[in-house]
Order: structure tokens, then C-alpha cells, then sequence
């Protein structure tokens, strides 16, 4: 059960609600966010939701028998919309695209990237200074330093950045110079990083694990949003299957299903998804069909190039193929 108490609640509504959750044999958590507060009620029994719900200090109360609740559709039908400032928002019922390199390398390839962008008109630049690889002796990132030469330059040609974080130790680290905080496939279930990061008042975007169900992303979503940060993005990369010809296994299926279980917005990575520069277009294409709110895929102005991931990377002129083919497809949902 998720009970939203009244921005104006007495302490001493507060615990008359907390005693009579507990009397019905629940247990609560209290949750505050940047946006609200709430009790979460955990328990089996059935009750009369009305014995909870005409007790004063409550604005509104939902049974959601989901593991994960705060985040689930159930009680929040209104779809949330992350706000970047500057007039970029995520999940407004426009198309958003996040693009740039796996890896930010060099000054000249940030101020190249930048300029596709600012091109093309897309707002947001993604990039890892700190990147989790599969080999400790691949290229593993420009770290803070990197960070902070791009966002400078990002920042005054009014792009916003998007970077992974791989520990508690670099939110701090990042915080002023990021816009959003990515959570990588290999930490979607670390769940010292997603607490703290509940901590914070700058938007998350968790990515699904590696071979992570639907269901634990959603969870790992409760757990920032139960840590206090209601500014939540959720992202569809691929899945390890038996599949050995594409990198990973695109769950398309993931994207209406998510869209019908949370009211956060979805983004989808067709990069990472299928890894294979020529189908990452029809992917993102399907992903867009598929209900989407954006999507995030890597380009670089020299692939073969790049530090890494340089086999799903697309050239500039793919990029902008895909960023022009994507507005028309998405334009083509809406008017359905
Ligand atoms: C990335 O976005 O560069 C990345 C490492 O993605 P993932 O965590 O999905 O593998
Ligand atoms: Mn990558």
C-alpha cells in the first residue's frame, strides 16, 4: 500500500497513521522525496482500505501489491517528466535523443561531438569518463578530469550531459558537472550505489542488467525512488541470451510493457542493444515504434578510432541519418 500524505501533516497524524497501519499488521516505511511523502505499507492481510484512508493528514491511498510500488503505474497515472532545465525534458511526449561517444577521449573529439549535436539539434551528449570494461586492460576512461573539460565546453554550447557512475565515490565526484546519472548494466543491482544515489536531487538513468528481468529493474528503480529521488529514467539495453549473432539480444518487448508498468520514462539503446553499427538505425527505428520515449546510441566523427566500442559506433553521417529517420518515425506514432 502506498498512503501520500498531505504536505500540511502534523506529526501527530503522522503516527496515528503509522499506529493504525500497524494495528491492520503492516509494516511502514517512511519515504521523502524532492517531491513528496509517503508510508509504504508492507504486509499480506486484506483490510478495509477505507480504515486508513478517512484518517486525517492523507492526500491519497493505493494498494499496489508489486514488489516495487512508488515506481508502478498503479497509483501514478500521470507519467513522470524529468526536467534537464533549459527547456530539455525527458519524457514530455516529445522525442528525446541522447548521442556521443562510448568514451570521451579528447578535446577534439568532445568539440566535434558538440558540434554534430548542436547541428542536429540534440540536446543531450553522452559519454563515459569512467568506463566499465570486460578486460582491465581495455581503455578505462578520462575519469574526473575528462568530465569536467567536457562539461565546460558542453555547458556553453548549451548541451546537457548524461555519464555512467560506477561507485559511491564518484557521485560526489561528478556531481557538478553532470545532468544525469547513468547506472550501467553491471550495476543495476548494486544497491550501496542506487541508495545513495536517493540521496541526491539529479536525475538517474539505471540501465537493465546484463541478464536482469524486468521486474529488478523496476525494483532497482524502487530503490532510488524509496531512497528519495523521484527523478528516474529507465533504460533498455539488450539482454544476454544463447544468441551469439548480435551482441546482445534488443528486448523490444520490454519497452510497451515497461510503458504499461511504471510512469517513468523509457529510453532505449539500440548501440548496446544489438552492437553492430548497421542494424543499430533499425533497431532504434522499432524501438521508437515500439513506444519509446528516446533513445541513446554512441557515435563517434571517426569509429574505427574510437577507444572503444568502436564496432556499434556510428559516423556522423549515420548519426544523422538516424536522428533525422527517428523524428519522422516518431511522428508517425503520434499521429496514430
Ligand atoms: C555504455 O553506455 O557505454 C555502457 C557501458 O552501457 P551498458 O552499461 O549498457 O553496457
Ligand atoms: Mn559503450
Amino acid at each position: 500500500m502506498i498512503i501520500q500524505l498531505d504536505k500540511k501533516i502534523s506529526e501527530k497524524e503522522r503516527e496515528q497513521i503509522k499506529l493504525m497501519v500497524k494495528d491492520i499488521g503492516y509494516k511502514t516505511t517512511r519515504v521523502k522525496t524532492q517531491i513528496g511523502e509517503y508510508l509504504i505499507g508492507i504486509g499480506k492481510r486484506e483490510f478495509d482500505i477505507r480504515q486508513v484512508g478517512s484518517l486525517p493528514g492523507i492526500s491519497d491511498i493505493h494498494r499496489v501489491s508489486d514488489d516495487y510500488k512508488l515506481v508502478s503505474r498503479k497509483w501514478k497515472v500521470n507519467r513522470t517528466v524529468i526536467d534537464l532545465g533549459d527547456g530539455v525534458l525527458i519524457g514530455n511526449g516529445t522525442l528525446t535523443i541522447m548521442a556521443g561517444p562510448c568514451s570521451i577521449e579528447t578535446e577534439k573529439q568532445i568539440e566535434e561531438s558538440i558540434k554534430h549535436l548542436v547541428e542536429n539539434n540534440v540536446r543531450i551528449m553522452r559519454g563515459g569518463v569512467f568506463k566499465p570494461r570486460s578486460s582491465p586492460y581495455a581503455f578505462r576512461g578520462l575519469g574526473s578530469e575528462g568530465l569536467k573539460l567536457w562539461a565546460m565546453m558542453a555547458r556553453s554550447a548549451g548541451i546537457k550531459i548524461i555519464s555512467e557512475v560506477m561507485q559511491v565515490s564518484q557521485i560526489a565526484e561528478m556531481y557538478d558537472e553532470v545532468d544525469v546519472f547513468q547506472v550501467g548494466a553491471r550495476n543495476t543491482q548494486n544497491f550501496n550505489l542506487l541508495d545513495e544515489l536517493g540521496r541526491i536531487d539529479k536525475p538517474v538513468m539505471i540501465k537493465r542488467g546484463i541478464s536482469g528481468t524486468l521486474e529488478e529493474l523496476l525494483s532497482s528503480a524502487e530503490y532510488v525512488f524509496s531512497g528519495g529521488n523521484e527523478k528516474l529514467i529507465l533504460c533498455e539495453r539488450g539482454i544476454r541470451t544463447y544468441e551469439k549473432a548480435s551482441r546482445n539480444t534488443m528486448d523490444v518487448n520490454a519497452i510497451p510493457i515497461l510503458k504499461e508498468k511504471t510512469h517513468l520514462p523509457v529510453i532505449a539503446d539500440p548501440s548496446h542493444g544489438i552492437g553492430l553499427r548497421e542494424f543499430v538505425e533499425p533497431i532504434a527505428l522499432a524501438s521508437i515504434m515500439a513506444g519509446a520515449d528516446g533513445i541513446i546510441y554512441e557515435t563517434h566523427q571517426s569509429p574505427e578510432r574510437a577507444y572503444s566500442d568502436a564496432q556499434q559506433t556510428l559516423d556522423f553521417m549515420e548519426s544523422e541519418r538516424l536522428i533525422n529517420r527517428s523524428r519522422k518515425v516518431f511522428d508517425v506514432r503520434e499521429s496514430f
